[in-house]
């Protein structure tokens, strides 16, 4: 930095001027911050000595530093230890980012107050940014405000903060808790700074998004940190991994205040055990989110009902009537909502529904029960009972799911034997459903116009019902500790899905605050939407391609008209949901092709073939009982087992070769061979069709071996799309659904980052885009990341797509590639998601600190 002018510092206050040597703390008489002087204050208005931008300004309003445009920086700090003070007795004049002119009232001061609560009242002065100074007061000791008191060096001085690019790789520190009471304030931040200069490399400080010049003490203090706050060290030179090393021990150690450890705090769960007992107003309950957004409204208990019923019925005829009557009715209902809901896949769960309302096996079992003179709700529902217990007892994920639907089914039932009214039916406005679990039915059900939210105890943050809550726009949380379930019916709480938290009859501010964010998000939706149509380019210009996760015809169109650019994720698993018998060649077909003309010829259209076991069941592909279904025939493996089924769903995909930009993906790859084995069965049905021109085919990497083996796979595909919510439960061992893991089985571990980032140096490495279409890209908070990372697409939830390409505008690559180089090293998952947080503080005058 370059100084041309001479420039004449002003008295900031009338009072007694002192040297720097006599200020009785070494921090400010050694000069480590830089020259100036000290006054000891008889007015209480500090004011600017230049003119410039207030480049810094503590939240605490003891200290502020001035820029001016030639780069020469003034710190100006009322008090000694002042920080302590938390704010009281100043009151600032002025904000971050203004322009002052010199003699500008700055900061208003409670003299006596801080005379009685802090240790002095001397005030300094001091050029920061490295000039030398001359004193031009004139010898007096008495000073008035606004008279001309020091002259900055006219000579062009080289600033030692000034850093020069440097090569070689970034290391970063580990995350590192702030163990100073008041966070790095000036006199620990000048501490640093001047060890940080004893470095030749570039260093830098981290505090979530924001990153400074960790040589510059100004730059430090615009982070204003807190006791506690997490914060990373990254040096790039020759000595980086010295620096790092000596700096963390620094900010460990407290940067020469004495202070209590803070390093649980980095490191603590955020997940704390819920408070006992619930009913008490404020108390806040945690689980995950499960689809994001916050809400406040009033509980609605709706755990299933209890139904009384006689045993003994009035004769068989007249029961097996009324049975016959409560089938009838559940079907013309299942129908209609069907019908209702044809738009997502909730439609589909009804259709499933109503085949099982087909099954024989349940009518086998009531019918005798009715003929020894049972009730019919009595048959009926030892029936279901009795079926649901062979489903649980078998200890199979996929069969234990049928088994609730199967009670969803039957309750259904039982309630129109009773001609009980489906509690759910009258809901109040407002309403937050609060559940052990909420069948797909249940979710699929809701009659939005009166529901705003729901919380559950059971569920997983990936679970297919958190992906139709997210379809239906509706903010949810699981894993609720289960005493939720006896909060009263009609209770105020307020449900803010994206902290994870459940706030039992919030206080009114934070419902104010709530409905302020609530106007904030819609206020930004309504402006992302308008925006959707544009393009996701980052500042720097890097395009990521947006598209829909989709598993319908009407979501095809639908992400098409909000702006997404193709389909990343068709689930074609979804689109026969409720079939119990294979759809036909020529239904396939019509279906594939319907969806390829929505898609259009200038996109994408990525079908995944079939990918059921696990957590999806597909009727039409009936599968035998497997202790570890999540390990067992799954996705590609099953298809491969029954190469039928893959030629059949191949040929029907082929037939929209010409219709759109066609690709195939394959689910659940672990092996090579499997790819090799899928690639023949895809070119065997492309020549038995006569098709020259291949569609791309393409693999999801969800199992940690096709993620470590990426270099393996990436020359024989055509692209990656990285599957976060297996690879998530894969990688961390933690089923996908299980209640009491949710809130761990969090795809912003950095193991499961690091996998991505593997993914991604490979596929690159040989030419090939990589997109993510788990439930992560779906998250605004992991969109910097996954663009830091270089992943090329994000295919989303479809409501979410003018939001996340809105997020990606906002970005540049070069600052989402040093926060994923950061986030890699990071411990946990709560470390991730604490450095990804977005800073809401001003940055203009962090930039220009930056800049100069
Ligand atoms: C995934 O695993 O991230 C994924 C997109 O596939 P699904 O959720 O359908 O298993
Ligand atoms: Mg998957």
């Amino acid at each position: 930095m370059v100084t041309t002018q001479q420039l004449e510092l002003l008295a900031p206050l009338s009072g007694v001027l002192m040297p720097l040597e006599q200020v009785p703390d070494p921090v400010f008489s050694s000069r480590l911050m830089g020259d100036g002087l000290c006054i000891d204050p008889t007015s209480q208005v500090l004011c600017a000595p230049l003119a410039g931008v207030i480049s810094n300004l503590q939240h605490t309003g003891h200290a502020v530093s001035i820029t001016d445009a030639s780069g020469v920086q003034v710190l100006l700090h009322i008090g000694l230890d002042t920080v302590n003070l938390g704010g009281q007795g100043f009151t600032c004049l002025v904000e971050e980012g203004q322009q002052v002119v010199a003699g500008q009232a700055l900061i208003e001061f409670d003299a006596d107050y801080v005379a009685q609560h802090a240790r002095s009242l001397l005030t300094l002065m001091l050029v920061v940014s490295g000039e030398s100074i001359t004193d031009v007061s004139g010898g007096e000791m008495l000073v008035e405000a606004g008279q001309p008191v020091l002259r900055v060096g006219e000579a062009a001085v080289q600033v030692s903060t000034q850093q020069a690019p440097s090569q070689g790789d970034t290391l970063f520190s580990l995350a590192i808790a702030l163990p100073n009471p008041n966070g790095l304030h000036a006199r620990p931040a000048a501490v640093f700074a001047q060890a940080a200069k004893g470095f030749a490399a570039t260093i830098e400080l981290h505090k979530h998004e924001q990153r400074i010049n960790a040589k510059s003490l100004v730059a430090i203090m615009t982070l204003q940190t807190s006791h506690g706050d997490v914060v990373q060290v990254s040096a790039t030179g020759e000595d980086a991994e010295q620096a790092i090393r000596v700096l963390s021990d620094l900010l460990v150690a407290g940067c020469g205040e004495a202070v209590t450890p803070a390093a649980q705090v980095a490191t603590e769960t955020t997940y704390a055990p819920a408070p006992e007992p619930v009913q008490v107003d404020g108390a806040l309950l945690r689980g995950v989110c499960a689809s994001s957004g916050a809400v406040f409204g009033q509980v609605v208990q709706i755990a299933a009902q209890t139904l009384d019923y006689p045993e003994v019925g009035a004769g068989e005829a007249f029961e097996r009537a009324q049975l016959q009557r409560a089938l009838l009715e559940a079907d013309t209902a299942l129908d209609t909502l069907g019908r209702e809901f044809s738009q997502g896949p909730q439609g589909q769960i009804f259709s499933a529904h109503r085949e099982l309302l087909q099954d024989p096996s349940l009518l086998e079992q009531a019918y005798p029960l009715l003929a020894s003179g049972k009730s019919a709700a009595f048959s009926w529902a030892a029936a279901v009972e009795a079926n649901e217990k062979v489903f649980r007892n078998l200890g199979n994920a996929f069969l234990a799911e049928r088994a609730q639907d199967l009670a969803d089914v039957g309750q259904r039932v039982l309630k129109l034997i009773l001609r009980v009214e489906d509690a759910v039916q009258a809901l109040p406005d407002n309403a937050i459903l609060i559940a052990d679990q909420l069948s797909p039915s249940q979710t699929a059900g809701l009659d939005t116009t009166k529901v705003v939210g729901f919380a559950t105890v059971g569920g997983g943050a990936t679970s297919h019902v958190a992906i139709l809550a997210r379809a239906l726009g509706l903010p949810a949380m699981c894993g609720l500790p289960a005493h939720v379930l006896s909060l009263a019916s009609g209770t105020p709480v307020l449900l803010d899905a994206e902290q994870g938290e459940l706030h039992v009859r919030p206080s009114e501010a934070a419902v104010a605050a709530l409905t302020a964010k609530r106007e904030q998000q819609r206020v930004r939706q309504a402006r992302d939407l308008a925006h959707a149509a544009l393009r996701a380019d980052t500042r720097d210009g890097r395009h990521i391609e947006v598209s829909a996760n989709i598993a319908s015809l009407a979501e095809a169109e639908q992400g098409m008209s909000l702006g997404g650019e193709g389909v990343g994720l068709l689930r074609s698993e979804f689109l026969y949901l409720e079939r119990s018998s294979a759809p036909s060649h020529d239904e396939q077909i019509a279906t594939y092709s319907a969806i390829a003309r929505a898609v259009g010829p200038d996109y994408n259209l990525v079908v995944r073939t079939l990918d059921v076991g696990g957590d999806k069941p597909l009727a039409y592909v009936p599968m035998e009982p497997e202790a570890n279904p999540f390990l067992g025939m799954r996705g590609v493996r099953l298809c491969l087992e029954r190469p039928e089924l893959l030629r059949e769903q191949f040929s029907a995909i082929l037939a929209s070769a010409d219709l759109t930009r066609l690709h195939i993906m394959l689910p659940m790859v672990t092996q090579v061979s499997e790819l090799r084995l899928a690639r023949q069965l895809l070119e065997e049905q492309a020549q038995r069709l006569g098709i020259t021109r291949l569609p791309k085919l393409g693999i999801m990497i969800e199992v940690p071996a096709a993620a470590l083996m990426a270099d393996v796979f990436a020359p024989e595909v055509d692209f990656f799309s990285i599957g976060t919510n297996d690879l998530t439960q894969y990688t961390l061992a933690m089923d996908r659904d299980h209640p009491r893991l949710a809130s761990q089985a969090d795809s912003f571990h950095p193991a499961v980052l690091r996998l991505i980032a593997t993914t991604v140096k490979a596929a690159h490495a040989h030419g090939k885009w990589v997109g993510v279409c788990g439930a992560l890209a779906s998250e605004s908070l992991a969109v910097p990341l996954l663009v830091g990372l270089g992943v090329d697409e994000l295919s989303v939830s479809v409501p979410l797509i003018p939001t996340i390409k809105a997020r990606v505008r906002e970005l540049t690559l070069k600052d989402c590639q040093v926060l994923a180089q950061q986030v890699l090293v990071l411990e946990s998952a709560e470390q991730v998601r604490a450095a990804l947080q977005p800073s809401h503080a001003a940055n203009v005058a962090h930039s220009l600190v930056l800049e100069n």
